[in-house]
């Protein structure tokens, strides 16, 4: 475990990380393991917000899922901080002999998830009233894993509320990766990756995240602001 701004992650190799699902999911019980995958903006968010920063301690793992996130945390001493961001473990539990549900993204982004392992899926724009019948559904199919895409902060302040309801062993904020799982949306290529400029890729590719990206740079000088 580490701390930078105030917040505990989980410092774990993924291989660890794996294992400690694999876990989860062998338990016979719906225990709805919460997994936040931590990037800067998250981090920052709930830096500020006493309410989200609640939801994240809340959760089972928290994982670095972000350049920056890293770097925040090498800085406060966490040598073996290792990432592991949110879109390679989707990729990752997809692989695994899993019954998936995403509650998230836009629907036809969804419909162009191939069905093998998906036990169901719903778009992230539904309205509060229709919540409920949304959780008996998932209830109904009992699905090994929940993947929520409805943006950083929302989606963990959406399982941090919930979780106590759903019939699943494992719920995951997965942010954009759904985007990227179903072919609309290209990652960073390794090479921009390698360099930590995913973030500016990013940027570059959809202009308008501007205004979230200045977090980014808040981010950054509280990070250089705290004390070793
Ligand atoms: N999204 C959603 N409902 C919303 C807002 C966003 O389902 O009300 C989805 C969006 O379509 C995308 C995902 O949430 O698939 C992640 O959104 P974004 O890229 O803005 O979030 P980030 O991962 O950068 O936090």
């Amino acid at each position: 475990m580490a701390k930078a701004l105030g917040l505990q992650i989980d410092i774990l190799s993924r291989h660890a990380v794996e294992r400690r699902l694999r876990q989860y999911f062998k338990a016979k019980s719906f225990t709805s393991h919460f997994i936040v995958t931590a990037n800067a903006e998250l981090y920052y968010q709930a830096s500020r917000d006493p309410v989200l920063k609640r939801a994240v301690e809340g959760a089972d793992l928290r994982l670095p899922d972000s350049a920056g996130v890293l770097w925040a945390l090498r800085r406060q001493g966490a040598r073996r901080a290792e990432l592991y961001p949110g879109v390679e473990l989707t990729q990752w539990l997809f692989g695994q002999d899993l019954r998936i549900y995403v509650l998230g993204a836009r629907p036809e982004i969804l419909s162009r998830l191939a069905d093998r392992h998906i036990a169901g899926r719903h778009h992230g724009f539904f309205t509060p009233a229709e919540e409920s019948r949304l959780i008996s559904e998932i209830n109904r199919l009992k699905p090994d894993v929940v993947l929520v895409a409805l943006g950083s902060g929302r989606q963990e302040l959406w399982i941090a509320k919930h979780r106590g309801r759903l019939k699943t062993k494992v719920v995951i904020g997965v942010g954009g990766a759904i985007d990227v799982l179903s072919g609309a949306k290209r990652r960073a290529p390794y090479i921009w990756r390698k360099w930590r400029l995913e973030w500016f890729y990013r940027l570059l590719r959809e202009p308008w995240r501007i205004k979230r990206q200045i977090n980014l740079l808040r981010f950054a000088l509280a990070v250089l602001l705290e004390r070793k």
